[in-house]
C-alpha cells in the first residue's frame, strides 16, 4: 500500500553554516523524491530555512521542520546564538555543538515518539546511532567534506598517527569509523565525476559504505528565485553587489571569501588589500575581521574610498550572498579557504581558484585542488591558523598579488585551469539529472530504505 511505501526520513542536522545549508538541501532532495522529510530545527533555524521549506511544500513536496527550543540559558549561552549565520568563529561553533547536546533527551524522545524509517544525523552526533539501533531503524551519516579528504585522514591514521589532523575524531571519541561503519553508510555531498577513485578507495580499502548524493545546492536550486531563496536563509540582500556585477565584464571579477568560521587577523587581511589593490584587477573580498581589530588596522589608508570610486573592488563586511556572486556571470575567479561547499559551489560555477587553506581538512582540499584535479593555483599557506589569534601574516602582498595575476590575467596556465574546471561543472550539472551518477544513487538508496522498511514490517 501507499502507506507502506511512504518513506519517512528525519534529518538532525549541526546548525554551523558548512553543514547546515547543504543538509537542509539534502533533506529538500528527498522531498522532492517523494520521501516525507523532518528536518529537526531550533527556532532561530527554522526562521532562516523556512522560505524554501514553504516553497517545496507550497509545490507538493512533504517537507516539515520540528522546532526545538534552544537551551540558551542552560548553555550558558546569549539568545540566538544558535542562529547559524551568527555563527562566526570555531569557538562559537563548538560552544553551539554542546548546546544540541543538551537536547539530546529531547530528540530521542522524539525519535521514539515519531518513528521515522531512518534517521539522517550530522556526524557530529553518534549518539544517534544508539537510538536507531534501539528503534531497530537504519542511520545514515552525513559528512561535510569530500572523499579525498576522508581518505587522506584515514591514511594518516593509519600510517602515521602522531599526524593527524582531524579535530573531529580528538572531540568525539569513537569517531570515525566507529560510529560510521556501524551506520547503514554515509551521504557525501561529492560526485562520483569528481572523485570517484577515492570513493572507490573509502568503499573496498577503508571499508566505510557511502552514497555520493552531490553537488546537493545543483538538485534544489534550479530557478533563480529559489537561489535567491537559499541565499537569503543566510540572511542577507544582494542586489547591490549584483547590480555592481552587473556592470563588469564576463569574468573579469574575483571573488574572495574564507567560509563562515575563519577570521584572519588585520595584519594578513591588510596584506590582502595591498595584494589585490595591487594587482589591478576587479574583486569582492568579504572582510570578517576579529572583534578587537578595527578597520582602519584592516584598510590601509584611504583603500575603501578608491576602491568604490574605481569601482574595482566591493566590499562585503559580514556575510555575502556567495552562491548567487559565484554564479554570476562577471566572476571569473574565487580565493577559497577550501571549505567543502566552497569549492563546489566555485566547481558548480566553472571557476578556477586560488587555495588557500587555514585549518582543519582544508589543507587536503588544497591537495585536490592543485594536484589532483589542476584546477587552482596555491597561494602558498603553510601552517594551521585555527583561531588566528595573533598577528604576523601567512601570505604576503607580493604572493597574493601574484597568485591573483596569474589566475585572473589570461595566463596559459590558467585557461588550463579553467577548461578542466568548466569540464566538472558539466559533469557536476549531468550527476544530478537523471541518469546521472549522483542522481542513480539517490534512486537506489531510497529503494534500499523501502527494502529495509518492508522487512520490518
Ligand atoms: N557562505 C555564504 N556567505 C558567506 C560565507 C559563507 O553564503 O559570507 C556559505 C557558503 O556559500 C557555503 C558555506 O557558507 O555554502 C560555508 O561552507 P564551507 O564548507 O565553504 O566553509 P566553512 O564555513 O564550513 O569553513
Amino acid at each position: 500500500s501507499s502507506e507502506t511505501d511512504q518513506l519517512r526520513i528525519f534529518f538532525l542536522p549541526l546548525p554551523t553554516p558548512g553543514h547546515m545549508i547543504p543538509m537542509v538541501e539534502e533533506a529538500r532532495v528527498f522531498a522532492k523524491h517523494g520521501v516525507d522529510v523532518t528536518i529537526i530545527l531550533t527556532q532561530g533555524n527554522a526562521n532562516l530555512v523556512q522560505k524554501n521549506i514553504d516553497h517545496d511544500s507550497n509545490t507538493g513536496h512533504k517537507i516539515k521542520t520540528h522546532v526545538l527550543q534552544f537551551p540558551s540559558a542552560q548553555a550558558g549561552l546569549p539568545d540566538g546564538v544558535e542562529n547559524f549565520n551568527s555563527v562566526t568563529n570555531i569557538e562559537m561553533s563548538h560552544t553551539l555543538y554542546r548546546g544540541i547536546h543538551l537536547l539530546q533527551n529531547q530528540i530521542e524522545q522524539l525519535f521514539h515518539d515519531m518513528l521515522p524509517d531512518c534517521i539522517v544525523s550530522d556526524m557530529f552526533f553518534p549518539w544517534t546511532l544508539d537510538v536507531a539501533t534501539e528503534l531497530g531503524i537504519p542511520r545514515l551519516g552525513f559528512r561535510g567534506c569530500g572523499y579525498f579528504a576522508l581518505c587522506s585522514e584515514y591514511c594518516i591514521k593509519r600510517h602515521e598517527p602522531h599526524k593527524s589532523t582531524d579535530s573531529d575524531v580528538v572531540l568525539l571519541p569513537g569517531l570515525p569509523p566507529g560510529t560510521e561503519q556501524k551506520s547503514l553508510g554515509m551521504l557525501m555531498n561529492s560526485f562520483h565525476e569528481l572523485e570517484g577513485s577515492y570513493e572507490e578507495y573509502l568503499k573496498t580499502d577503508i571499508g566505510l559504505k557511502a552514497w555520493s548524493l552531490g553537488p546537493v545546492s545543483l538538485w534544489a536550486n534550479k530557478d533563480v528565485n529559489q537561489k535567491a531563496e537559499r541565499c537569503n536563509i543566510a540572511g542577507r540582500e544582494g542586489h547591490e553587489v549584483i547590480d555592481w556585477l552587473n556592470s563588469k565584464e564576463h569574468n573579469s571579477v574575483l571573488y574572495v571569501g574564507f567560509g563562515s568560521l575563519a577570521m584572519l587577523p588585520a595584519t594578513q587581511l591588510n596584506e590582502i588589500a595591498h595584494g589585490l589593490e595591487a594587482s589591478g584587477h576587479s574583486f569582492i573580498w568579504v572582510v570578517r575581521k576579529k572583534e578587537s581589530d578595527e578597520y582602519d588596522q584592516v584598510f590601509p589608508e584611504g583603500f575603501e574610498e578608491r576602491m568604490s570610486e574605481s569601482k574595482k573592488g566591493f566590499i562585503i563586511k559580514g556575510w555575502a550572498p556567495q552562491m548567487l556572486i559565484l554564479e554570476h556571470p562577471a566572476i571569473g575567479g574565487q580565493v577559497t579557504h577550501c571549505g567543502w561547499n566552497s569549492i563546489l559551489e566555485g566547481l558548480n560555477s566553472g571557476l578556477p581558484m586560488i587555495a588557500w587553506p587555514l585549518f582543519a581538512e582544508q589543507f587536503y582540499n588544497e591537495k585536490l585542488l592543485t594536484d589532483v584535479l589542476r584546477i587552482a593555483v596555491a597561494v602558498g599557506v603553510k601552517e594551521w591558523r585555527e583561531y588566528c589569534e595573533e598577528g604576523t601574516a601567512m601570505v604576503n602582498r607580493d604572493e597574493v598579488e601574484k597568485a591573483v595575476r596569474l589566475l585572473m590575467g589570461g595566463e596559459e596556465e590558467a585557461a588550463e585551469m579553467r577548461k578542466r574546471v568548466r569540464k566538472l561543472q558539466e559533469a557536476a550539472k549531468k550527476a544530478v539529472e537523471v541518469g546521472g551518477s549522483s542522481h542513480a544513487n539517490l534512486m537506489d538508496l531510497i529503494n534500499k530504505l523501502k527494502s529495509l522498511k518492508v522487512k520490518k514490517i
